[in-house]
């Protein structure tokens, strides 16, 4: 951690990363979908869950995805996969009205950038009431599913809201996913949890707050919290 509070005073453009962001991730909403994934992986493949498990996170690994995988390496359409995976109750997530007061006085536009669809970002957004805060919303389908971390969606995204990246800061609580938009020119804020809900291999794992990395500029376990500090 650097020793000086980098300033805020020139950020215009607020991006959010959504699942494990904008909610805890100890509320294991997430969990939900992981495990639709590997149900959706199983059948689609033909294989025992457990195998199917390591081709999901195999593919996670390396194609930034288990969705990316999917479709490169067996021509997988996404469609039927998106619509299966987010297909998920909502209920145990529960709107924090003083993350969106805060986010709401954030001085200049607002973002979501997520590596799950546009409907599951207005779906899980609006559940939390935070979906009418922002200025735009990029799914995995705006980035022709080409994922985070991959160099080519943040700089569709930032094309298609025309933002400059240096006016711009990042959340999200996977940590190869800032090291783009930190080389960019954005700050860079990692959103950790010590939820282990993922058993995730080491290079996708939920950050801990024991990580260290060049592109992390701040590091938070509570988003809220944060936010009322900084801004
Ligand atoms: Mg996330």
């Amino acid at each position: 951690m650097p020793s000086l509070t980098p300033s805020l005073g020139h950020i215009r453009n607020w991006i959010f990363d959504l699942d494990n962001t904008l909610y805890r991730a100890d509320v294991e909403f997430f969990s939900q979908i992981d495990r639709k994934m590997t149900n959706f992986i199983s059948r689609y493949l033909a294989l025992q869950p457990s195998e199917a498990r390591m081709v999901q996170k195999e593919y996670l690994a390396e194609y930034g995805t288990s969705l990316s995988g999917l479709m490169a390496v067996h021509g997988m359409d996404p469609a039927e996969f998106l619509d299966y995976v987010h297909d998920v109750d909502l209920q145990m997530l529960k709107p924090d009205p003083e993350l969106r007061s805060l986010i709401q006085s954030l001085p200049g536009r607002k973002f979501i950038f997520t590596n799950g669809s546009k409907g599951h970002a207005r779906n899980v957004a609006s559940h939390l009431n935070l979906f009418d805060l922002f200025d735009g919303s990029f799914g995995i389908e705006d980035g022709d599913y080409v994922p985070k971390p991959k160099r080519s969606p943040y700089i569709k995204f930032c094309d298609i809201f025309d933002i400059d990246p240096e006016t711009a800061i990042f959340f999200e609580d996977g940590l190869r996913n800032l090291e783009v938009p930190k080389h960019m020119g954005m700050m860079t804020v990692l959103v950790t949890s010590e939820a282990d809900w993922s058993h995730e291999p080491e290079i996708t794992r939920p950050a801990g707050h024991s990580t260290q990395a060049s592109y992390v500029d701040f590091m938070t376990n509570d988003l809220t919290d944060w936010l009322s500090k900084h801004s």
